[in-house]
Protein backbone atom coordinates (compact mmCIF):
# COMPACT_ATOMS: atom_id res chain seq x y z
CA UNK A 1 0.00 0.00 0.00
CA UNK A 2 2.73 2.47 0.96
CA UNK A 3 5.94 3.51 -1.38
CA UNK A 4 8.82 1.80 0.68
CA UNK A 5 11.19 4.95 2.25
CA UNK A 6 14.51 4.19 3.14
CA UNK A 7 16.56 6.73 4.91
CA UNK A 8 19.95 6.94 5.25
CA UNK A 9 21.05 8.86 8.82
CA UNK A 10 24.19 9.53 8.76
CA UNK A 11 24.23 11.11 12.37
CA UNK A 12 27.40 13.49 13.29
CA UNK A 13 29.33 11.41 10.26
CA UNK A 14 30.05 13.23 7.26
CA UNK A 15 32.93 15.54 5.95
CA UNK A 16 33.01 16.48 1.90
CA UNK A 17 35.10 13.54 1.41
CA UNK A 18 31.27 11.83 1.69
CA UNK A 19 29.89 13.41 -0.97
CA UNK A 20 31.05 11.20 -3.11
CA UNK A 21 29.16 8.22 -1.45
CA UNK A 22 26.09 11.06 -1.74
CA UNK A 23 26.49 10.67 -5.69
CA UNK A 24 27.24 6.89 -5.80
CA UNK A 25 23.87 6.25 -3.58
CA UNK A 26 21.91 9.20 -5.73
CA UNK A 27 23.21 7.12 -9.08
CA UNK A 28 22.36 3.51 -7.91
CA UNK A 29 19.20 4.97 -6.59
CA UNK A 30 17.80 5.77 -10.25
CA UNK A 31 17.40 1.91 -10.52
CA UNK A 32 14.64 2.16 -7.99
CA UNK A 33 12.10 3.97 -9.15
CA UNK A 34 9.95 2.55 -7.06
CA UNK A 35 12.00 3.19 -3.62
CA UNK A 36 11.46 7.18 -2.18
CA UNK A 37 15.53 7.18 -0.75
CA UNK A 38 16.53 10.00 0.92
CA UNK A 39 20.16 10.81 3.02
CA UNK A 40 19.82 13.20 5.89
CA UNK A 41 23.44 13.87 6.64
CA UNK A 42 24.96 16.65 9.62
CA UNK A 43 24.07 19.90 9.30
CA UNK A 44 27.17 21.54 7.29
CA UNK A 45 26.96 19.11 4.71
CA UNK A 46 22.90 19.47 3.25
CA UNK A 47 23.46 22.66 1.02
CA UNK A 48 26.49 20.81 -0.86
CA UNK A 49 25.00 17.67 -0.82
CA UNK A 50 21.42 19.19 -2.12
CA UNK A 51 23.35 20.62 -5.04
CA UNK A 52 24.75 17.58 -6.20
CA UNK A 53 22.36 15.56 -6.37
CA UNK A 54 18.49 15.48 -7.20
CA UNK A 55 17.64 11.85 -7.66
CA UNK A 56 16.47 11.43 -4.13
CA UNK A 57 15.53 13.66 -0.73
CA UNK A 58 17.86 14.96 1.24
CA UNK A 59 16.84 15.92 5.37
CA UNK A 60 18.13 17.35 8.33
CA UNK A 61 18.29 15.49 11.93
CA UNK A 62 17.01 18.25 14.26
CA UNK A 63 15.61 21.95 14.27
CA UNK A 64 14.83 24.34 16.21
CA UNK A 65 10.47 25.35 16.92
CA UNK A 66 11.46 28.52 16.47
CA UNK A 67 11.78 29.88 12.84
CA UNK A 68 14.65 32.28 13.51
CA UNK A 69 16.08 33.71 16.69
CA UNK A 70 18.56 34.14 19.64
CA UNK A 71 19.37 30.45 19.81
CA UNK A 72 23.09 30.20 19.21
CA UNK A 73 24.33 26.96 17.76
CA UNK A 74 20.65 25.77 16.64
CA UNK A 75 19.03 25.64 12.76
CA UNK A 76 15.61 26.53 12.32
CA UNK A 77 13.27 24.49 9.73
CA UNK A 78 12.78 27.54 7.47
CA UNK A 79 16.62 27.52 7.04
CA UNK A 80 16.33 23.39 6.16
CA UNK A 81 13.63 24.65 3.91
CA UNK A 82 15.86 27.18 2.46
CA UNK A 83 18.74 25.23 1.92
CA UNK A 84 16.90 22.81 -0.35
CA UNK A 85 16.05 20.20 2.26
CA UNK A 86 13.10 18.18 1.99
CA UNK A 87 11.74 16.97 5.25
CA UNK A 88 13.68 16.20 9.16
CA UNK A 89 14.38 13.82 11.30
CA UNK A 90 12.82 14.73 14.92
CA UNK A 91 12.88 13.24 18.08
CA UNK A 92 15.47 10.59 17.31
CA UNK A 93 16.55 8.55 20.83
CA UNK A 94 20.12 9.95 20.46
CA UNK A 95 18.21 13.83 20.64
CA UNK A 96 15.69 12.39 23.70
CA UNK A 97 18.75 11.20 25.79
CA UNK A 98 21.96 14.06 24.73
CA UNK A 99 19.80 16.91 24.58
CA UNK A 100 16.91 15.73 27.59
CA UNK A 101 14.16 16.05 24.66
CA UNK A 102 10.92 15.00 25.28
CA UNK A 103 7.52 14.25 23.46
CA UNK A 104 6.27 17.85 23.90
CA UNK A 105 9.30 19.65 22.31
CA UNK A 106 9.38 17.35 19.37
CA UNK A 107 5.75 17.99 18.60
CA UNK A 108 6.06 21.38 19.02
CA UNK A 109 9.46 20.78 16.42
CA UNK A 110 7.40 18.51 14.24
CA UNK A 111 4.98 21.69 14.08
CA UNK A 112 7.71 23.70 12.81
CA UNK A 113 8.71 21.58 10.26
CA UNK A 114 5.62 21.24 8.62
CA UNK A 115 5.53 24.93 8.95
CA UNK A 116 7.97 25.31 7.09
CA UNK A 117 7.22 22.81 4.26
CA UNK A 118 9.18 20.07 5.43
CA UNK A 119 8.41 16.38 6.14
CA UNK A 120 8.78 14.81 9.30
CA UNK A 121 10.27 11.48 10.82
CA UNK A 122 9.23 11.19 14.21
CA UNK A 123 11.12 8.36 15.90
CA UNK A 124 9.77 6.72 19.10
CA UNK A 125 11.41 3.48 20.71
CA UNK A 126 11.85 1.66 23.67
CA UNK A 127 14.77 1.33 26.13
CA UNK A 128 15.95 -2.34 26.84
CA UNK A 129 15.19 -2.58 30.14
CA UNK A 130 11.99 -1.21 28.88
CA UNK A 131 11.38 -3.79 26.98
CA UNK A 132 12.71 -6.43 29.57
CA UNK A 133 9.97 -4.49 32.05
CA UNK A 134 7.36 -5.76 29.62
CA UNK A 135 6.50 -1.63 28.76
CA UNK A 136 8.04 -1.39 25.27
CA UNK A 137 4.58 -1.05 23.69
CA UNK A 138 3.11 1.14 26.44
CA UNK A 139 6.50 3.44 26.25
CA UNK A 140 6.41 3.83 22.34
CA UNK A 141 2.29 4.34 21.92
CA UNK A 142 2.78 6.98 24.83
CA UNK A 143 5.76 8.61 22.60
CA UNK A 144 3.76 8.21 19.20
CA UNK A 145 0.46 10.09 21.17
CA UNK A 146 3.06 13.05 22.94
CA UNK A 147 5.08 13.20 19.64
CA UNK A 148 3.52 13.53 16.52
CA UNK A 149 2.24 16.70 14.89
CA UNK A 150 -1.14 17.95 15.49
CA UNK A 151 -3.82 20.54 13.74
CA UNK A 152 -4.70 21.53 10.93
CA UNK A 153 -1.23 21.30 8.69
CA UNK A 154 -0.40 17.94 10.30
CA UNK A 155 -3.80 16.41 8.85
CA UNK A 156 -2.99 18.03 5.24
CA UNK A 157 0.24 17.23 5.73
CA UNK A 158 -0.62 13.21 6.59
CA UNK A 159 -3.04 13.32 3.52
CA UNK A 160 -0.19 14.21 1.17
CA UNK A 161 2.23 11.00 3.03
CA UNK A 162 4.90 13.65 4.26
CA UNK A 163 4.78 12.42 8.20
CA UNK A 164 6.49 9.05 8.81
CA UNK A 165 7.26 7.38 11.89
CA UNK A 166 10.23 5.36 12.76
CA UNK A 167 10.03 2.75 15.20
CA UNK A 168 13.85 2.85 16.51
CA UNK A 169 14.30 0.17 19.92
CA UNK A 170 17.21 1.81 21.57
CA UNK A 171 19.02 -1.37 21.89
CA UNK A 172 18.91 -2.29 18.13
CA UNK A 173 20.76 1.19 17.28
CA UNK A 174 24.37 0.60 16.32
CA UNK A 175 24.55 -2.80 17.94
CA UNK A 176 24.27 -5.23 15.63
CA UNK A 177 21.01 -6.90 17.13
CA UNK A 178 18.31 -6.47 15.40
CA UNK A 179 14.44 -6.48 16.65
CA UNK A 180 12.67 -9.80 15.67
CA UNK A 181 10.04 -9.62 12.98
CA UNK A 182 7.79 -10.52 14.71
CA UNK A 183 8.20 -7.95 17.72
CA UNK A 184 8.55 -5.46 14.91
CA UNK A 185 5.44 -6.22 13.38
CA UNK A 186 3.95 -5.90 16.65
CA UNK A 187 5.05 -2.77 17.61
CA UNK A 188 4.31 -1.45 13.97
CA UNK A 189 0.78 -2.67 14.61
CA UNK A 190 0.15 -0.75 17.75
CA UNK A 191 2.03 2.29 16.51
CA UNK A 192 -0.42 2.17 13.63
CA UNK A 193 -3.51 2.33 16.15
CA UNK A 194 -2.35 5.45 17.83
CA UNK A 195 -1.93 7.15 14.48
CA UNK A 196 -5.49 6.30 13.74
CA UNK A 197 -6.44 7.22 17.35
CA UNK A 198 -5.09 10.62 16.06
CA UNK A 199 -5.39 11.40 12.73
CA UNK A 200 -8.78 9.25 11.89
CA UNK A 201 -8.34 7.04 8.18
CA UNK A 202 -5.80 9.00 7.28
CA UNK A 203 -3.41 8.02 10.12
CA UNK A 204 -3.60 4.90 7.86
CA UNK A 205 -0.97 6.95 5.79
CA UNK A 206 2.05 7.17 8.29
CA UNK A 207 4.80 4.97 6.77
CA UNK A 208 6.15 3.42 9.56
CA UNK A 209 9.85 2.73 9.16
CA UNK A 210 11.81 0.68 11.37
CA UNK A 211 15.51 1.42 12.53
CA UNK A 212 18.10 -0.25 14.08
CA UNK A 213 20.83 -2.24 13.09
CA UNK A 214 19.13 -2.47 9.76
CA UNK A 215 21.67 -3.93 6.95
CA UNK A 216 21.76 -5.78 4.14
CA UNK A 217 21.64 -9.50 5.50
CA UNK A 218 18.59 -8.56 7.17
CA UNK A 219 16.89 -6.01 5.15
CA UNK A 220 14.42 -8.09 2.99
CA UNK A 221 13.23 -9.64 6.24
CA UNK A 222 12.37 -7.02 7.81
CA UNK A 223 11.00 -5.13 4.71
CA UNK A 224 9.01 -7.82 3.68
CA UNK A 225 7.01 -7.75 7.41
CA UNK A 226 3.44 -6.82 7.69
CA UNK A 227 3.35 -2.69 8.58
CA UNK A 228 6.83 -1.91 7.68
CA UNK A 229 6.99 0.95 5.50
CA UNK A 230 10.24 1.24 4.88
CA UNK A 231 13.46 1.54 7.62
CA UNK A 232 16.11 4.66 8.84
CA UNK A 233 19.62 2.99 8.46
CA UNK A 234 22.31 4.26 10.72
CA UNK A 235 25.75 2.78 10.20
CA UNK A 236 24.96 0.93 7.19
CA UNK A 237 23.82 4.80 5.13
CA UNK A 238 27.38 5.59 5.16
CA UNK A 239 28.61 4.36 1.90
CA UNK A 240 26.76 3.57 -1.39
CA UNK A 241 28.07 -0.44 -1.09
CA UNK A 242 26.02 -0.93 1.97
CA UNK A 243 23.42 1.07 1.98
CA UNK A 244 22.06 0.64 -2.10
CA UNK A 245 21.57 -3.80 -1.32
CA UNK A 246 19.02 -2.26 1.56
CA UNK A 247 17.36 -0.10 -1.00
CA UNK A 248 17.79 -3.07 -3.75
CA UNK A 249 15.51 -5.43 -0.53
CA UNK A 250 13.02 -2.84 -1.19
CA UNK A 251 12.48 -2.33 -4.62
P1 LIG B 1 22.08 1.82 13.04
O1 LIG B 1 21.52 1.44 11.70
O2 LIG B 1 23.53 2.23 12.98
O3 LIG B 1 21.78 0.80 14.08
O4 LIG B 1 21.32 3.17 13.47
C1 LIG B 1 19.93 3.20 13.43
C2 LIG B 1 19.47 4.58 13.65
O5 LIG B 1 19.54 5.10 14.75
C3 LIG B 1 18.97 5.33 12.49
O6 LIG B 1 18.38 6.53 12.88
Amino acid sequence: PHRPYIVGNWKMNGTRAMLAEARAIARGAARYPDVDIALAPPFTLIGALRAEVSEIGVGGQDCHVAVKGAHTGDVSAAMLADIGADFVILGHSERRKDHGEGDALIRAKAEAALAAGLGVIVCVGETLEERDGGKAEAVVSGQVDGSIPLGDAAAEAVATGKVAVAYEPVWAIGTGRVAAVEDVVAMHAAVRARLVAAYGEAGEKVRILYGGSVNAGNAADLLAAEGVGGALVGGASLTADAFLPIVAAAG
